[in-house]
């Protein structure tokens, strides 16, 4: 787009403009010269009018009397008076150049042009203005006037009409023409200077104009120019910083986004377990809160199901925690596979799980989803090269019967899944309000076990075995006891499984095995040479990396020889225990005897049996009990101690209380017996000097 030039818009608008007032000025000059000549001029006549008026009236007096009114009448009338000749005589020395009087009625009597002498004036304009007492005068240009003998041309004419007066009367009309050409002519020069002048100043006046309106243009154009440089820098800036904007921008964008997803992770992390990836427990808490606000509204029914893993910890304690988080999320999927979409499964830590089932109408409805999930669970699990056997136990707790709030109804679901596990795990179990006693109790049972060896509550009791064939002491079995300053003799039945549970055992067997190895070490020094010592190990010391060097430990402290110590262990480890071969075959390497407590009641297979290095089947204490009453159990006895013969493994009947039951056992050809017939668990001191008794 082209600038505004200013010079080109000013020598156009400017000239005509000035062009403009040049023609305005120059009429005006015209106009106002014109009004003061008319006024001169009209002046002068008047002037001379009232010269003729003086020298002549006189003379013409008579003629406004005279009753004489034709043309040819008058000029002889005027002749006669001689009116001609004083009117010319007057006329040449003076501009005037015609002379005409009339009468008041308009009648021409006099002029000196004889031809209009006689000519009616009733209608000028002149005359009648005279008449009624004013002077009017007119210019008028002529190009023929006709004066006295000679006729002029081409000249400029003024006429006034002047009324004459006597006293207040108007008696008649003088009416002079005056020749003004030269006074016009000096006026039209005068004029015709002015208009040069003018000319001349609004030249100077546009050319001055000009060249300052031109030094305008060129500042203007200079610093347009500036301007449009600085406009141009200014883009480039702008455009620069815009650039560096959007990048900052993209960069900011990018910082949200990343922002948004570390948000989100973080939320998820907050709300989800890492491992599953289900809902964390605030997140269950949460949207179980929201599921009671509705089913409270729509008076619906709940279920919660707290789900144990019954045996996840011996497979984390054995073979390690990343066997453990594999076994959990492939239970987890195996969980949520099988639930309903409106149903939410969470895990709360640990084996633990809990999945509340939305809108039941028979609390039947969640028993069967729990024994389903139970089923599930018992399917074995392929984790690596393991196949793992784990099973659950499921506690079900219903709103609104079982608790109205979060808290409640998950402590009562968890309750009544210790309920399930105290039944023999793999199985579920309604919440029931009698429970939460029990489930305290078991609590305050824990902690206080857990500090009974610190406060000394602990102690062990041996219970005498002797050979069948004889009845001579063959040997002792450690027995642990707890007396609770709080809960006074606390059966071994009650205890040892919840040290199983809460993994106490461990600590507390090693201190049994011990306490019986110095025991025993004890007693020898003093010369009671009690042959062999039998120390329970539990599941879960045999699943431990340390249990070797644990037993080895025991022995070296009491100085006595692996060959003096036998550990019992249930039939029901060897089934549940991984590679229970291996661990079994470390120990008798180390040169300690193995015996199968409890044996007859857990199903082992007896091709396994065959291969396990162990030494000793003791029979369990129920099929003793039946002897004498029970065919069945009679035929077990019998079976068992085949079988030991023929694996060349030695027998020992428990919980022989009965005369009866030692004629059999021993007709059977049983190794050893142990029972209250021979003696209960005693203390030490009691034990020894019964053994140097017997
Ligand atoms: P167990 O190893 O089978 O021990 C034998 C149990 O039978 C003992 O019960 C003993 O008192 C009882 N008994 C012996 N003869 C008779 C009898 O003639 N009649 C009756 N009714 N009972 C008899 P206790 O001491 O109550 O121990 C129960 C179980 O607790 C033990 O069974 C054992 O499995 C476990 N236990 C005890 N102490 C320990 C320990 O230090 N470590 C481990 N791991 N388990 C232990
Ligand atoms: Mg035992
Ligand atoms: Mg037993």
């Amino acid at each position: 787009m082209r600038g505004f030039l200013l010079t080109r818009y000013f020598t156009v608008l400017s000239f005509i403009l000035i062009g403009l007032a040049g023609v305005w000025l120059s009429h005006f000059a015209h106009k106002q010269a014109s009004a003061q000549l008319m006024h001169m001029a009209e002046d002068r006549n008047v002037a001379m009018t009232q010269l003729f008026r003086n020298a002549l009236w006189e003379d013409f007096a008579p003629l406004m009397e005279s009753t004489v009114s034709t043309p040819d009448a008058l000029r002889e009338q005027a002749v006669s008076l001689g009116l001609q000749n004083k009117a010319v005589a007057l006329m040449r020395n003076s501009d005037a150049i015609k002379v005409k009087v009339y009468n008041p009625t308009g009648l021409t009597v006099f002029s000196s042009d004889p031809s209009q002498t006689g000519e009616d004036k009733r209608a000028n304009a002149g005359f009648l203005a005279a008449v009624l007492g004013q002077v009017a005068t007119t210019l008028t240009h002529r190009n023929q006037f006709d004066a006295f003998e000679s006729t002029l041309s081409e000249i400029d004419v003024i006429s006034s009409y002047v009324p004459v007066r006597s006293g207040d009367q108007i008696v008649g009309v003088i009416e002079v023409y005056q020749d003004v050409t030269q006074f016009i002519q000096a006026v039209d020069r005068g004029q015709r200077e002015t208009g040069a002048i003018i000319f001349c100043v609004l030249l100077a006046l546009y050319l001055l104009q000009l060249v300052v309106v031109r030094r305008a243009q060129l500042v203007l154009q200079q610093q347009s120019d500036e301007l449009a440089a600085a406009n141009r820098d200014l883009d480039f800036r702008v455009r620069d910083r815009t650039a560096t904007l959007e990048t900052t921008n993209q960069q900011l964008r990018q910082e949200m986004q990343e922002r948004q997803r570390i948000e989100e992770r973080l939320d998820h992390l907050a709300h989800h377990d890492p491992l599953t990836s289900l809902p964390n427990r605030l997140m269950f808490h949460e949207q179980l809160k929201r599921s009671l606000g509705l089913a409270q509204r729509n008076q619906r029914q709940l279920a919660i199901l707290f789900i144990d893993l019954d045996r996840f910890k011996d497979v984390n304690d054995t073979l390690g925690h990343a066997i453990g988080d594999e076994l959990l999320v492939a239970a987890s999927k195996r969980l949520t596979g099988h639930l309903r979409t409106g149903d939410t499964l969470a895990r709360l830590g640990g084996d633990e799980f809990v999945c509340v089932l939305e809108d039941i109408h028979d609390p039947h409805e969640a028993n069967i989803v729990a024994d389903k999930l139970v089923e599930l669970l018992e399917a074995p699990f392929q984790v690596v090269e393991h196949e793992l056997f784990v099973s659950a136990s499921v506690g079900i707790s219903l709103y609104p019967e079982d608790g109205q709030d979060v808290e409640t109804l998950v402590r009562n679901a968890d309750t009544a899944m210790y309920q399930a596990k105290a039944h023999g795990r793999g199985r579920s179990h309604f919440y029931a309000p009698e429970m939460t006693t029990y489930a305290q109790e078991r609590i305050r049972l824990e902690v206080l076990l857990r500090r009974s060896i610190d406060a000394g509550e602990i102690s062990v009791q041996y219970q005498l075995k002797v050979s069948a064939a004889n009845g001579a002491p063959a040997g002792v079995e450690a027995l642990a006891r707890w007396n609770s300053a709080e809960l006074g003799a606390v059966p071994p039945v009650r205890f040892i499984p919840i040290a199983e549970d809460t993994g106490f055992i461990v600590e507390l067997g090693a201190w049994v095995l011990r306490t019986a190895c110095r025991q025993l070490a004890a007693w020898r020094a003093a010369g009671v040479n009690v042959p062999k010592m039998s120390v329970n190990l539990s599941v879960k010391q045999l699943e431990r990396d340390d249990v070797v060097s644990v037993v080895q430990a025991a022995l070296d402290e009491a100085g006595l020889e692996p060959s003096s110590l036998e550990l019992e262990v249930t039939e029901s480890i060897i089934m549940a225990v991984d590679d229970a071969f291996s661990i079994l075959e470390k120990l008798r390497a180390l040169g300690v005897q193995i015996a199968v407590d409890d044996f007859g009641t857990g199903y082992s297979s007896l091709s396994y049996l065959k291969l396990l290095p162990i030494h000793t089947l003791k029979i369990d204490r129920a099929f003793v009990l039946g002897i004498g009453q029970n065919p069945g159990d009679e035929a077990i006895i019998r079976a068992i101690i085949a079988i030991a013969s023929s694996l060349g493994l030695s027998t020992v009947a428990e919980g022989v209380d009965a005369e009866h039951q030692i004629g059999f056992l021993r007709e059977l050809g049983c190794g050893q017996i142990q029972g209250y017939y021979y003696g209960k668990p005693q203390p030490a001191e009691e034990f020894a000097a019964n053994w140097i008794k017997g």
